[in-house]
């Protein structure tokens, strides 16, 4: 699922909400900066002052609060993405178009119409790409859980309806995957709500690492993801569920230097078929989830592995979600 569209940056699929606020906020920033900069520009030209030194210098851009940013960020995260990349280069040319007509003023020589609409062309041309950026971020960060870093229920079934046609139109399978962490409310109960609140982001973490780039993973309730696996019929996503499965086992989760928690999950899966609906493909991964739990937990159940009675069984989770 690909979460930034047109002038966004374009591999931020499990990008932490914390550094998309963050680039939302210096991007922010930036322009209030540039319309700032322009502001002093225009008073030293009408005023005849002499500009500041945010106009006159020669790296007025890593000067600038934006471009230090830009600079410190760059090699981490999005910031070294074409979009940003574009946006930076936009920044230098203002701050640098700014500079050689202030000199030009300074030495009382002529500035052409032309002259100036550059400056103001340079201007708009950085302005709407960081508020394309920002806004492409802010749609993005609706869909993303604020705690885990996955995509929210509220972009899920959007997401599911377009796997799923996807699958009826190509034919290549596609199965979901049901994970409840087991006990949890044990972990709540034994050392209080943070701590669960760490988990739930270690175990997203891990599930999020032993995935393909093309699965994408949703915070289905509390303590429950749901994860798509395109192009996984049912052999196939057993094996890459073991391997979530294991990951989250076979290592503690470091809590502190003096508390590690052993979390493991439980897995139901279900692939599409053409006759179901995918409300239908959920309903049988949350059975297989169930049996999961009833056969001791930590471990995967296929759909296709229940017996007539277990397909008939409900988990008292789906019984209260309707
Ligand atoms: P089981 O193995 O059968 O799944 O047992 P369980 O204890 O995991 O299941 P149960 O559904 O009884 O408990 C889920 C708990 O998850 C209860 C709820 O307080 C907790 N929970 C849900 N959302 C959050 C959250 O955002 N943070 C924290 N810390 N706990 C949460
Ligand atoms: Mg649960
Ligand atoms: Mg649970």
């Amino acid at each position: 699922m690909a979460n930034m569209h047109s002038a966004g940056p374009d591999t931020a699929q499990f990008v932490r909400p914390e550094i998309a606020r963050e680039i939302i906020d210096e991007l922010e920033a930036a322009q209030i900066e540039v319309m700032s900069w322009l502001e002093s520009w225009h008073r030293a030209a009408i005023c005849r002052l002499e500009p500041p030194a945010t106009v006159l210098a020669q790296d007025g851009h890593l000067m600038s609060r934006f471009g230090a940013w830009y600079e410190h960020r760059r090699n981490r995260n999005m910031v070294d993405q074409v979009a940003f990349y574009a946006l930076a280069k936009m920044h230098r040319k203002l701050y640098a178009v700014g500079r050689d007509l202030a000199l030009r003023l300074l030495a009382a020589q002529p500035i052409s119409m032309q002259d100036y609409d550059l400056l103001m062309q340079r201007f708009n041309a950085f302005s709407g790409q960081a508020r394309q950026i920002a806004d492409t971020l802010r749609v993005a960060l609706s869909d993303i859980d604020p705690l885990t870093g996955v995509y929210n229920r509220r972009a899920m079934m959007e997401e599911l309806e377009r796997e799923h046609e996807r699958f009826l139109r190509t034919g290549q399978p596609c199965t979901l995957c049901l994970t409840d962490i087991d006990l949890f409310k044990g972990v709540n109960d034994t050392y209080g709500h943070g701590v669960g609140d760490q988990v739930l982001e270690e175990v997203a973490n891990r599930l999020l690492s032993g995935l393909r780039p093309y699965d994408s993973v949703f915070r289905y309730g509390g303590e429950e993801f749901l994860i798509c696996l395109p192009n996984a019929g049912m052999l196939q996503a057993r094996v890459i569920a073991e391997r979530l499965r294991e990951r989250l086992a076979e290592s503690p989760i470091e809590i502190s230097s003096n508390l590690e928690l052993i979390v493991t999950a439980s897995f139901g899966l279900a692939t599409m078929e053409p006759s179901l609906v995918i409300k239908e493909v959920m309903a049988r991964a949350d059975r297989a989830l169930y049996q999961s739990k009833a056969a001791g937990r930590n471990c995967v159940r296929h759909w296709a592995d229940l017996d007539e009675a277990a397909r008939e069984q409900t988990s008292p989770v789906a019984e209260a979600a309707g």
